[in-house]
């Protein structure tokens, strides 16, 4: 097993057994509507389409490699999530996984909230119009002028991370004459990791105050102490590509648990219980995701449920995902470079990317799908690994995959599934260009993050 750790909490890989591999599908040429985004389908000469326009043209016009992010699937998931969760409840979408402008002006026309982690992010929402109070700031070490960024903007909420920091954004606070709405990010002990979680009494990770040993409960005397801090719920995060909801209901068990330890010793029931995000989505047809509705009634059972059983006014929920909107909404277009079989073994086929634009294989073992989109074949399959363009023998982009058996140099073909911790992870390893967000949606495609070029590379080197 891996043991990578996704920056946004515990570990997150997929990892298949060596020599592991699925039969090849029954059909090629098929796309499955799980992995691929809404309006994703093949024309008549078999070229795939997205938004009614076909990727040769697409290719032509944004160039290869790029990203191609289906608008109308994206508000589509946004609005589902929203009302899903409806009035009583609050969804933040989690910046980190894909954030540009345009996505920050969807989600205000959607009605949903921001998650920043970041100046640079805060500065993109700001930047976009989201109304400031729908903002919220998270991070385990937020920088002091990162904070007193968002408490003079007047973030909604700035989600505290350790002892430090409580002291820290209360100074400011009240530096600014101001007074900041936080809540305290706990660690409950839930490891939750696709079809498994683990609850144990500890949390071996950097994010969050621990539960385990009063912690969490010293850090709420802390906070609710300081005249710079309105402190107005705790918040759990419990991990990234989650299909079991079990975890979910230890960690609102834990939760609830410290809500009625804070009724009991200070006499304040919080308002706000925080759940976090990393609902799951499918990267491969193996993946069986929830839908958002079946999430939210799920979640607001559970936390009437265990406040009920606590006599707690059950506080308004909030919730986090980041992946399960933006994830299924873009695919990442290559142009093949090279095929080259390897006897016995498999064929190496290189696209003109790599782990520049998608570093979820090489950092987490993460599993993708991929197609022959420039046109159908009815060769016979042939097992692939995809890989980049980079110096690099892990710069592999699918492990495993079938593809038709004449794939051939100029070909396109298509990763589904990357609309998330793609872009926003890209590098610039061996000075390639990051590749552009194209959006199609309304029979256009515009461009709305461009194609790095070497002038911007060059003016960050100043010689
Ligand atoms: C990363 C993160 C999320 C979003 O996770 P997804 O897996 O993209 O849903 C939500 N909340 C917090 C605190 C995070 O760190």
């Amino acid at each position: 097993m891996s043991r990578s750790a996704h920056p946004a909490g515990p570990r997150h890989a997929d990892v298949l057994p060596e020599g592991h591999y699925s039969a090849p599908p029954a059909d090629l040429n098929a796309l499955d509507p799980k992995v691929w985004s809404e309006t994703v389908t093949r024309n008549q000469d078999g070229v795939l389409t997205v938004g009614g326009i076909d990727v040769k043209r697409l290719a032509e016009e944004f160039g290869t490699p790029a990203y191609f992010l289906d608008e109308s699937d994206f508000r589509a998931r946004a609005r589902a999530w929203r009302t899903a969760f409806g009035d009583d409840a609050d969804v933040f979408y989690a910046g980190k996984a894909f954030l540009s402008r345009a996505v920050v002006r969807w989600l205000h026309e959607e009605g949903l909230n921001l998650d920043v982690c970041s100046g640079g992010e805060l500065a993109t929402a700001l930047s976009a119009g989201m109304p400031v109070e729908r903002i919220a700031f998270h991070g385990n070490n937020k920088s002091s002028a990162e904070i007193r960024r968002a408490v003079e903007a007047g973030v909604g909420r700035i989600v505290l991370d350790s002892f430090q920091e409580i002291v820290r954004v209360a100074h400011i606070a009240q530096e600014l004459g101001k007074r900041q709405r936080v809540q305290i990010r706990i660690t409950v002990g839930v490891e939750a990791h696709t079809h498994e979680f683990i609850a144990t009494a500890h949390e071996d990770q950097k994010f969050g105050i621990p539960l385990a040993g009063g912690q969490a409960a010293e850090a709420v005397r802390r906070a609710l102490q300081l005249d710079g801090l309105e402190l107005i719920g705790i918040h759990s995060h419990i991990g990234s590509q989650i299909f079991d909801m079990s975890g979910f209901e230890v960690a609102a068990h834990r939760v609830v648990g410290l809500l009625k330890d804070i009724r009991d010793e200070h006499g304040v029931e919080l308002p706000e219980i925080d759940l976090g995000g990393g609902l799951g989505i499918a990267y491969t047809s193996d993946d069986d995701p929830r839908e958002p509705h079946e999430i939210a009634k799920a979640l607001t059972e559970i936390v009437t449920r265990e406040c009920d059983a606590a006599r707690l006014t059950t506080p308004r929920i909030s919730v986090e995902p980041g992946r399960a909107i933006v994830g299924p909404t873009a695919f990442t277009l290559y142009e093949v470079g090279t095929v080259k079989p390897l006897d016995g073994l498999r064929t190496y086929v290189s696209v003109d990317g790599g782990m520049s634009d998608n570093i979820r294989t090489a950092l987490y073992d993460a599993e993708y799908s991929v197609a022959l989109v420039s046109r159908s074949s009815e060769a016979e399959p042939m097992l692939c690994r995809v890989v980049g363009k980079h110096c690099e023998s892990g710069d592999i982009v699918v492990r495993d995959a079938f593809l038709p058996g004449d794939l051939a140099p100029g070909d396109l073909i298509a990763v589904p599934a990357t609309g998330a911790y793609c872009r926003s992870m890209a590098s610039n390893y061996n000075h390639v260009l990051r590749p552009p967000v194209v959006a199609v949606g309304g029979g256009e495609a515009r461009v709305i993050v461009r194609r790095e070029t070497e002038e911007d590379l060059l003016r960050l080197d100043v010689g």
